[in-house]
C-alpha cells in the first residue's frame, strides 16, 4: 500500500527577497506563500501528511503560523522540523522525521505555492511506478555554457528541461541517495541528482510553467497575477427546489413579502418557499450541503424565523467559501394569487440580503394550468438556479 508524505523545504535564507524578508511568509493575495503550498498538499487525498522543515530559529514563529491558519486541524498530519545549514541537510532532517509506515516521499519547495493537485498526483503516480520522478518543463530559451563572459558551447535545446518540485521517490531510494559524502550533498542542487548519482533512472513528468519558485519580489507579483487569472475562471452553478403546503391561517410569505391571501404556507420557519429554493441553489453551487443541514427544523431558534435572515447567513457562508454571487434566477409555481405586483419587492429583498445588484436577481411566477398539486392550490413550489464565481 502506498503511503505518501511530503517534505516541504522552507528553511532557506530568502536572501534575494531583500533585507529582513522571509519569502515563505510573504503574502500572496492575502495568504502567506507557505500557507498556500501547505493547503494544497494537505488537501490532496493521497498525501498522508507533511513534514515542514524550517529554520531552527523560527520554529516557534512557524508554529504560530500553523495554528493561525488552522493547518493542524487533522491531528498528526503536519509536523514541523528544524532544518540544517544547507537545503540537503534540511531535507535529510525532514526524511528523519517521516513516520515508519511512509512508503513514498515528495520533496517540495515551500516557495512554490502554485503547485496544483494534479501536479502532485502525476509525479506521485510516476514515482510509485518507477521509484523516482521529477516534474519538469522544457527550456524555452537557448542555453549557453560560459567561461567568464565568453560562450563556450550551446547545448541542443531539445534535450534540456528545467527541474521543478515536487520530486517524488520511494522512501528507501531517497534515503540511500542521501547516504553520500557531505561534499556530494553540498554540490547537489536538487534531490533527483542524488538519485541519479546512484545510477537509478528518474522519470521525467511534464509540469507547468505556472509552478514558479518565489525567489525575488518580482516573482511574488507574477505569482499573484497567475493566481488571479486562474481563480477568475472558476464558475460554479447550483440548483434548488422546494415545496410547501398551503393551509388556512398562515401568512403567505414569498421572497420576504407578506402577500395578502386567505391561505399561507406551512413550515417550521416562515415557510418562504422561494427563498428556500434560492438558499439551496446557493449552498449547492458552493457544495456546502442544504438548508436542512444548516438550519434544522428541529431547532427551536428557527421557529417562525424570517427566511430573509437565513438567506443573509447563507450569503455569508458562500462568501466565506470564497465565492461571490453572479446571478440568481428563480421561478415560483403557484396557481394563485397573482404575484406580478410583488415581484419587484421580492427582487429587492433578495438583492439586499445577498449584497448584490437587483439586476442580478430574476424572479418569475407561473401557474401549472390547474394541473397537479400546485394547480389544485394544495401547495406552492419554487425553483432556483444561481451562478457563483470565485473572488
Ligand atoms: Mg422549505
Amino acid at each position: 500500500m502506498v503511503r505518501a508524505w511530503a517534505v516541504i523545504a522552507a528553511a532557506g535564507s530568502s536572501t534575494r527577497m531583500g533585507p529582513g524578508r522571509d519569502k515563505q511568509l510573504s503574502l500572496l493575495l492575502g495568504r502567506p506563500v507557505l500557507v498556500r503550498t501547505l493547503q494544497t498538499f494537505l488537501q490532496h487525498p493521497a498525501i498522508a501528511g507533511c513534514v515542514v522543515v524550517v529554520s531552527p530559529g523560527k520554529l516557534a514563529h512557524y508554529q504560530e503560523l500553523v495554528s493561525e491558519w488552522q493547518l493542524d486541524q487533522q491531528a498528526g498530519r503536519l509536523v514541523l522540523a528544524a532544518g540544517g545549514s544547507s537545503r540537503a541537510a534540511s531535507v535529510q532532517k525532514g526524511l528523519a522525521a517521516l513516520p515508519g509506515d511512509c512508503t513514498h516521499v515528495l520533496v517540495h519547495d515551500g516557495a512554490r505555492p502554485l503547485v496544483e493537485l494534479s501536479d502532485i498526483s502525476r509525479v506521485l503516480e510516476a514515482a510509485v511506478e518507477h521509484g523516482a520522478a521529477v516534474l519538469a518543463v522544457p527550456v524555452k530559451d537557448t542555453v549557453k555554457q560560459v567561461n567568464g563572459d565568453l560562450i563556450q558551447s550551446t547545448p541542443p535545446r531539445d534535450r534540456l528541461w528545467l527541474a521543478q518540485t515536487p520530486q517524488a521517490f520511494a522512501v528507501d531510494v531517497l534515503r540511500r541517495a542521501y547516504a553520500v559524502s557531505e561534499e556530494a550533498l553540498q554540490r547537489a542542487t536538487d534531490d533527483a541528482s542524488l538519485v541519479e548519482g546512484l545510477g537509478l533512472a528518474v522519470k521525467l513528468v511534464p509540469g507547468s510553467y505556472r509552478n514558479i519558485k518565489i525567489t525575488t519580489p518580482d516573482d511574488l507579483q507574477i505569482a499573484g497575477a497567475l493566481l488571479q487569472q486562474g481563480e477568475m475562471n472558476i464558475m460554479r452553478v447550483g440548483t434548488g427546489y422546494d415545496v410547501h403546503r398551503l393551509v388556512p391561517e398562515r401568512p403567505l410569505v414569498l421572497g420576504g413579502v407578506a402577500v395578502p391571501w386567505p391561505m399561507g404556507l406551512l413550515g417550521h420557519s416562515d415557510a418562504d418557499v422561494l427563498l428556500h429554493a434560492i438558499m439551496d441553489a446557493l449552498l449547492g453551487a458552493a457544495a456546502l450541503g442544504d438548508i436542512g443541514r444548516h438550519f434544522p427544523d428541529t431547532d427551536e431558534k428557527y421557529r417562525g424565523i424570517s427566511s430573509l435572515l437565513l438567506l443573509k447567513e447563507v450569503g455569508r457562508l458562500v462568501d466565506a467559501a470564497g465565492y461571490r454571487v453572479g446571478n440568481v434566477d428563480a421561478v415560483i409555481v403557484a396557481q394563485a394569487p397573482r404575484l406580478a405586483p410583488y415581484v419587484e419587492y421580492m427582487r429587492e429583498n433578495v438583492a439586499v440580503a445577498l449584497g448584490i445588484e437587483r439586476g442580478a436577481v430574476s424572479i418569475k411566477a407561473t401557474t401549472t394550468e390547474k394541473l397537479g398539486f400546485t394547480g389544485r392550490e394544495e401547495g406552492v413550489a419554487a425553483q432556483a438556479v444561481v451562478l457563483l464565481s470565485s473572488v
